[in-house]
This record gives C-alpha cells, sequence and structure tokens, in this order.
C-alpha cells in the first residue's frame, strides 16, 4: 500500500493511493497513521483488504499532502554511507555507520516550504531513502531479522546546513532545523519494495539534475543500519531512520557552490515512493 495523509497541516487524515492514484480515504478505519497502525500487522491487513476490495470512499477534502507518518518518534540520520558520496568528500567509506539524531520537529509534507534560517548561507540538500519502523528492534545483530522490522519506506531530503555542521562538535546544530526534514509523499509497505537496494534516487534544483544515485551504492545497507541501530538504541514503531545520502551535494560541488537560495524548487524522487517538489524561503529578510 502505499500510505498518505492528507490535509492541512495538524489536521491530515489518513488515506491511501488506489491503482489509479486516486486518494482513498481511511479515516473511517483508523485515527491516524502512526507508530500505532504501522505496529499492528492485522489492521494494516485489513486496510488492504479493504482497499482491494473497492470499499473504501474517494477522497473530497484538502488535496495537501502532509507527511505520510504521524507522531513519528525519533529521527536517526546516518552520514557518509554511499561510497560515491564518500569518495566526492575524499574520505574512506566509514568502517562504521556514523549515526546522528534529528528532532522529528524538522518534518514537513512533500510538498511544504523549506525555511532557511536567518543567517544561514550554506542550506543544502540530501536525497534519502527513509525506513520507518514497525515494530520494536532491540539488540539485533543479524541484519536479515532486522529487515522484518520495517513498516515501509518513504522519501526524504535530509536538509543540511553545513556551515552549522562545520561548527561542530556534533551535526545536530546543522541538521535540526524547522522544515529540514520533508518526508513523501507515500508511506509505501514493505511488500511493494522488495529489495531497498536496487532504488533509484534523483535530485533536481530548478530542473538542473543534482543527485542521481542508487540504494545500491550504500555503504551499510538497510538490514546492516538497523542491526547496528538496534545495539544502540530501541527502534520503535514510528521510528524513522535516514539512510544516507549518494554524491552531488551543494558542499561538494565546484565553486561556486550552489547551496539553497529563496526563490528554488528542490524536486526529489525515490524509484516506487513517489517525488517531493518543495521551494524554499528564508525565514524573514530578504535572500
Ligand atoms: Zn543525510
Amino acid at each position: 500500500m502505499k500510505l498518505v495523509r492528507v490535509g492541512e497541516p495538524g489536521v491530515e487524515r489518513p488515506g491511501v493511493l488506489d491503482d489509479e492514484g486516486g486518494v482513498r480515504d481511511l479515516s473511517a478505519l483508523v485515527t491516524d497513521i502512526d507508530g500505532d497502525l504501522l505496529a499492528d500487522t492485522g489492521r494494516l491487513a485489513a486496510l488492504q483488504a479493504a482497499l482491494e476490495a473497492g470499499e473504501l470512499p474517494a477522497w473530497d477534502g484538502s488535496r495537501r499532502f502532509g507527511p505520510p507518518v504521524a507522531r513519528l518518534g525519533k529521527v536517526v540520520g546516518i552520514g557518509l554511507n554511499y561510497h560515491d558520496h564518500a569518495e566526492a568528500a575524499g574520505v574512506e567509506p566509514p568502517a562504521e555507520p556514523i549515526v546522528f539524531l534529528k528532532p522529528s520537529s524538522s518534518i514537513t509534507g512533500p510538498y511544504d516550504l523549506i525555511v532557511v534560517p536567518d543567517g544561514s548561507e550554506h542550506t543544502d540538500w540530501e536525497v534519502e531513502l527513509g525506513v520507518v519502523i514497525g515494530s520494536p528492534l532491540r539488540a539485533c545483530d543479524d541484519p536479515g531479522a532486522a529487515m522484518g522490522a520495517i513498516a515501509g519506506y518513504t522519501a526524504v531530503n535530509d536538509v543540511t546546513e553545513r556551515a552549522h555542521v562545520q561548527q561542530g562538535p556534533t551535526w545536530a546544530r546543522g541538521k535540526c532545523h524547522d522544515t529540514f526534514c520533508p518526508l513523501g509523499p507515500w508511506l509505501v509497505t514493505t511488500d511493494e519494495i522488495p529489495d531497498p537496494q536496487a532504488l533509484r534516487l534523483e535530485l533536481r534544483v530548478n530542473g538542473t539534475p543534482r543527485q542521481r544515485g542508487s540504494s545500491a551504492n550504500m555503504v551499510f545497507g538497510v538490514g546492516e543500519l538497523l542491526a547496528h541501530l538496534s545495539g544502540l538504541m530501541t527502534l520503535e514503531p514510528g521510528d524513522l531512520v535516514l539512510t544516507g545520502t549518494p554524491a552531488g551535494v551543494a558542499a561538494l560541488h565546484p565553486e561556486p557552490r550552489p547551496f539553497l537560495r529563496a526563490g528554488d524548487v528542490v524536486e526529489i524522487e525515490v524509484q516506487n515512493l513517489g517525488r517531493q517538489r518543495t521551494a524554499v524561503v528564508r525565514a524573514t529578510g530578504v535572500a
């Protein structure tokens, strides 16, 4: 299923795409798409059955798509997890995953605005495969078994202020800002993504291709990442794991580096996970 949440910010309602790409309303069956629902395989199966039986009403409300998961728990990011990205950065691929946390308050919808913080001159993009957890995972050292904890996949832009990252000592300041985690448009359940290591990822800014990669190029695959993380923390239903970005970020572009400016439009696409289109604005003042 391609699960969606549609409606104005804060009052989105749950839906699912039908075979024609139309939105069907799930709000008579579930209150929202969140960790509680994703942990409940019986209810998910009932939604699938209702969809296949053609029993779900067509959507008749607002057409704004929100983030496809409500009340996300933690957002765990992974740094330098693509061979081509590490190579472009002139560093060896990391020996173990580089882990950072991003606040859930940074999440925004797939067609919302990216707000560049005041004083920021180095806001950058990162198209990524997002993994949403459906069942608790703790101290699992088997990557194959860890895959069983996944509810689905979604497209993410891990927006990053490079100057803030470089101010250190952690990356949090460059990753934390509101609107720095456009998510969606769809949460695609695992049955529709048999191989998460074979997905094309693309990002364009104002129509210019900037990133074009494949999840086959990850240093640590999805199962390895989840197993590693589960040794550090319990992954819980409704948590989101960002799996790293391929080459092509602005920070590693030859000068002049094309960091995001007000008026830019960022489009990302992850194969089978849909397309985002986000416009960039300044928090206040002019770009
Ligand atoms: Zn990232």
